[in-house]
């Protein structure tokens, strides 16, 4: 094995023990339930799910894209659940989740690209748990903005689109989006008046100074919030690691997005778009 592809100290995490992992594992089980945390391998599972969170994925777990990073099955989905809000609304009440993150597949065969029951599950929830805050992880609409605010028009507390990462790896990562496309989203669920937050994968084989341009491309377009995580291959079909970014360069991004006008940056090799999310509320 080559040595860039041998993992470094500081990505080595716990496995996944102990009773709150355990209750969560089984609500997740007993109400079909998908989360991104367990879908793409995620190394915290074990901190986030033993502290009573998990992401919930809505609208199936069949994409139909094939980002090339991503371990979520490609293909046509079939017909979605309407009875998947009420679903998940229930499993978070009885979690007695305090900040729930909700994400979904992308569902471009969809009119609505799945508004609609993105729009059922957040209103469902703060329905029964009033108290619980939101973050709405949201796939790219392609510029289907009737859709985009129907999305995000449930009360949610933050609205989170992903960019993934820098403009010139698009078409070797998320080749279905576009990165002025998604600016072009975040832009308008800004206007729209929401909290924006977005996410970056680090490791890819990005320039310093591609970093850079994505965070003022970002605080030009209305992102309030960003994400740098490294990025780690689910599988050998998936994209290789490039590289595998030191903690103190992690640190440098925080500081250098702070300076370019990000309001909040959450940087570290374990980072994920949901990681910390409950700190995301009040920024
Ligand atoms: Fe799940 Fe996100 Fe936590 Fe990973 S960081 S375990 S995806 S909530
Ligand atoms: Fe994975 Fe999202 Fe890309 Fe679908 S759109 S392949 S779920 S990252």
């Amino acid at each position: 094995e080559s040595k860039k592809r041998k993992k470094p100290d500081w990505l080595r995490v716990k496995l996944p023990v102990g009773k709150e992992y355990a209750k969560v594992r089984k609500l997740v089980d007993e109400h079909k339930l998908h989360t991104i945390c367990e879908s793409g391998n995620c190394p915290n599972m074990g901190e986030c799910w033993g502290a009573g969170t998990a992401t919930f994925m809505i609208l199936g777990n069949v994409c139909t894209r094939s980002c090339s990073f991503c371990a979520v099955a490609t293909g046509r989905p079939p017909e979605y659940d309407t009875d998947e809000p009420r679903r998940v609304a229930e499993a978070i009440k009885l979690m007695g989740v305090k900040h729930a993150v909700l994400t979904s597949v992308n569902r471009d065969e969809l009119k609505d690209r799945g508004a609609e029951i993105w729009y059922q599950t957040v209103i469902e929830t703060k329905k029964l748990s009033p108290e619980t805050t939101i973050e709405t992880l949201i796939p790219d609409v392609k510029s289907n903005w009737d859709a985009l605010y129907r999305m995000i028009d449930g009360g949610q507390e933050v609205v989170s689109h992903n960019m993934e990462t820098v403009e010139s790896l698009y078409r070797r990562v998320r080749p279905q989006a576009k990165y002025w496309r998604s600016l072009e989203q975040i832009k308008l669920t800004k206007e729209y008046g929401k909290r924006t937050k977005t996410g970056i994968m680090l490791g890819l084989g990005e320039t310093k100074e591609q970093v850079y341009k994505a965070m003022d491309d970002l605080v030009e377009h209305g992102c309030d919030i960003l994400t740098l995580g490294q990025y780690l291959q689910p599988t050998k079909m998936h994209i290789e690691v490039a590289e595998f970014i030191h903690p103190d360069l992690f640190d440098h991004y925080r500081e250098e997005g702070l300076k370019r006008g990000l309001k909040y940056v959450e940087s570290g090799p374990l980072v994920r778009s949901s990681y910390h999310a409950e700190r995301h509320v009040n920024v």
